[in-house]
């Protein structure tokens, strides 16, 4: 859905995530009662009665919201909401209990849950939390996407790629793999806005973007749009033919659409880290990037070129 579509809460409503919940309650009764109530409201629910039972379905499959007993053999639910929130930052918690003496809707918001329910309660006020931490677990997730794509394409932005590409460089030293990064530019872009208009221009635009999208591998690689006609993309764990072979898969990808003649000129690069700060390799990474995207340009467009620093790493 697009913001465009909505009247009401537009942010909100651009964003819907599918949500799935973890119920863990000793007491069988209460886990039957609520984990049926919250089938019945649509949501995928698993149940569990100890927290490490919650702890392993979690590395199995996230939950969006875990709803917890607090009182429990072995792990107590204000323990068990540490865990989660040190592992799972974007989990919400809810916490129902008895026990409200001992522990006060402060003390379980403190440790990072998100609401607190008193049993006995009424399935309307546990309804009405669900509903509100959806709202705003939404809310979050549409302001997380729009600050960090692009409108016109939807891929990354530019400030979202300062913050990826030092995560990913970070990890491929740690890991010690290879990982590249490659600028993208359109040639000749101006003469097409001029001649057939700006709308058109745009639309070669979200061309080019599908075509960096599915010429690229799914949740490995990932896709910029850097602003204008200039585009980036970081791609871990490759080989150097690997990579040649995604730039010039773009490049014939691309010129096979009806893009007015527009093609494509590519600059690749490494990433190599030295005993600088990790900003100073990464913008000389973009450096040669960039360097090689023009080298590309001047030898009349239509090209890739790999930096000779991806040569020598
Ligand atoms: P070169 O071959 O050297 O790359 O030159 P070029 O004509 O492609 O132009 P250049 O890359 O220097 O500048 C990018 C142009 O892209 C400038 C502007 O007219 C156009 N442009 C920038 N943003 C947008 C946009 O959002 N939509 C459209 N339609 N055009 C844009
Ligand atoms: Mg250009």
């Amino acid at each position: 859905m697009t913001l465009s579509n909505c009247n009401d809460d537009a942010i909100y409503c651009a964003y819907n995530e599918p949500q799935s919940i973890i119920v863990v309650d000793d007491e069988e009764g209460i886990l039957k009662i609520v984990s049926q109530f919250i089938e019945f409201l649509g949501f995928s629910v698993r149940t569990v009665q100890n927290s490490l039972d919650v702890l392993r379905l979690m590395e199995e499959e996230e939950a969006t919201i875990v709803i917890t007993d607090l009182l429990m053999p072995r792990m107590d639910g204000m323990e068990l909401i540490k865990e989660l929130k040190s592992r799972w930052p974007d989990v919400d918690v809810i916490v129902m209990t008895g026990y409200a003496k001992d522990f006060s809707y402060t003390d379980v918001i403190n440790v990072g849950a998100s609401d607190f329910i008193q049993k006995p309660f009424n399935l309307n006020e546990l309804e009405a939390k669900l509903r509100r931490i959806i709202k705003e677990r939404n809310l979050r997730g549409a302001l997380r996407r729009l600050s960090t794509r692009d409108v016109l394409t939807d891929l990354f932005n530019r400030r979202y790629f300062e913050q990826r590409i030092e995560e990913e460089a970070e990890r491929a030293f740690r890991q010690q793999y290879p990982l590249f990064l490659l600028i993208v530019d359109i040639d000749k872009f101006k003469p097409i806005n001029d001649n057939y208009g700006h709308e058109e221009g745009d639309k070669i635009l979200k061309m080019l973007a599908d075509v960096l999208i599915s010429s690229t591998r799914k949740h490995v690689d990932s896709c910029f749009r850097f602003g204008g006609d200039e585009f980036a993309i970081i791609v871990p764990q490759a080989s150097i033919e690997q990579v040649i072979n995604i730039a010039e898969r773009i490049c014939s990808n691309f010129a096979s659409l009806n893009t007015r003649g527009a093609t494509l000129s590519i600059g690749i690069a490494q990433f190599v880290r030295t005993d600088n700060m990790l900003r100073d390799d990464l913008s000389e990474l973009i450096r040669c990037a960039d360097e090689a995207m023009y080298i590309a340009k001047k030898d009349g467009g239509n090209n890739v070129v790999v930096h000779q620093n991806a040569c020598e790493a």
